[in-house]
């Protein structure tokens, strides 16, 4: 479920946004959405089975819990959704309070995603996040009293103004509040944000790309030291508390993304909705899809093996011939010899069941899946 609102928005962000302080307009657009649960409950039916939902923006935690419950609910009716399904919302600090909080886990939600990005105000201040650091604090506590028991955290490296001690600090921070998730990104300067036109002007520079990985391995010697499973090239969690959604992403498992500018991948199509809150709602949700695409057996076969080479257990060839019907390097033999290479140099490993990339071959990933295309 993709929640469009923000308060503000930051200075790195290119997910699709509207500002939104007024709670008819929130109402307006759960209307819209229940429209589109219905509308895929008329297509699927509980022949569609979900055990993962996730509302992502945007900012879900500006939606009243009331709104939440009712999208869930609705999802519910329309479609199979398994008793234990993780239900994650992403959150932003600076909007929750104990009683939201208390009706998110009423409503159903069970894992929270907080946009934290830094525990440094001064870093927090150049994102232009509307946060401050004892946000994120005050936050995970009042989730904890709330009764989650799932929390993940995320975290940016390669920031302007952060540097080492910075990036340490806030890591360090970030494992003091006992997560059983963690995501890390580097910042990525995305042409039409403020940063890509800063960047443009000349007035932001990136972060050298030595600086940058240098973030990245000191992240996981830590976390990795502090007990997390790194388990995607992005993402650690404590034993058992992969993100079972993201999951399903990296393993080319179907998804129903609904909402302006969401995404969706099933029965074999790919399709977005247009972002474009305004006609999203004039229309009641129906028929806002903008792009579609058939994936044909090789788009599929291509797409899961960059998509699985992210995870920490690669891409296993007894789920390729499972999934597509064929030997994985008689479908991708035109690699074979180059990869072999990069296993040689320490990059990838190979044996009769998988292929993976090391931690070394994830500072080259592109390049190394680039030779599945
Ligand atoms: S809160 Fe999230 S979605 Fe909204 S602008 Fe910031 S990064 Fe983007």
């Amino acid at each position: 479920m993709h929640i469009p609102f923000c308060l503000r928005k930051c200075l790195y962000c290119d997910f699709y946004s509207e500002g939104c302080d007024d709670a008819e307009l929130r109402k307006a657009y759960t209307e819209a959405l229940l429209g589109e649960i219905a509308h895929y409950g008329h297509k699927y039916g509980k022949a569609l089975k979900a055990d993962t939902i996730f509302f992502g923006g945007g900012t879900p935690s500006l939606m009243e819990p009331e709104l939440i419950d009712s999208i869930i609910k609705a999802l519910r009716k329309a479609f199979t959704v398994s008793d234990n399904a993780e239900i994650t919302m992403e959150c932003n600090p600076a909007t929750l309070t104990a009683d939201k909080l208390m009706g998110y886990r009423a409503a159903g939600v069970n894992r929270l995603s907080i946009g934290s990005q830094s525990f440094d105000d001064e870093v927090l201040a150049a994102l232009g996040r509307i946060h401050k650091a004892s946000d994120i604090e005050d936050t995970v506590k009042a989730a904890r009293a709330a009764g989650f028991d799932n929390i993940s955290l995320d975290l940016m490296f390669a920031v302007p103004k952060q540097g080492m001690d910075k990036w340490r600090e806030s890591l360090e921070k970030a494992l003091s509040l006992h997560p059983e998730h963690l995501s890390f990104y580097s910042l990525e300067i995305a042409e039409g944000t403020p940063f890509g036109k800063m960047y443009q002007a000349g007035t932001l520079e990136e972060t050298p790309i030595e600086e940058d990985r240098r973030m990245y391995h000191y992240a996981l010697d830590r976390i990795e030291e502090a007990g997390y499973v790194h388990y995607e090239i992005s993402n650690a969690c404590l034993p058992g508390r992969e993100a079972r959604h993201n999951l399903k992403y990296w393993n080319l498992s179907d998804y129903l993304g609904l909402g302006p500018s969401a995404h969706s991948y099933i029965g074999g199509e790919r399709h977005s909705n247009a972002a474009n809150l305004a006609e999203y709602i004039k229309v009641g949700g129906v028929g806002c899809i903008e792009e579609s695409y058939i994936n044909d057996l090789d788009d599929d076969a291509v797409e899961y093996t960059f998509t699985a080479l992210r995870t920490k257990d690669g891409v296993s060839f007894e789920n390729f011939r499972d999934k597509f019907g064929q030997e994985f390097w008689e479908f991708h033999a035109s690699a074979k010899k180059e990869f072999e290479g990069f296993v040689q140099g320490g990059y990838a490993i190979e044996d009769d069941k998988h292929i993976a990339l090391t931690r070394k071959g994830i500072d080259i990933s592109n390049k190394i899946m680039a030779l599945f295309v």
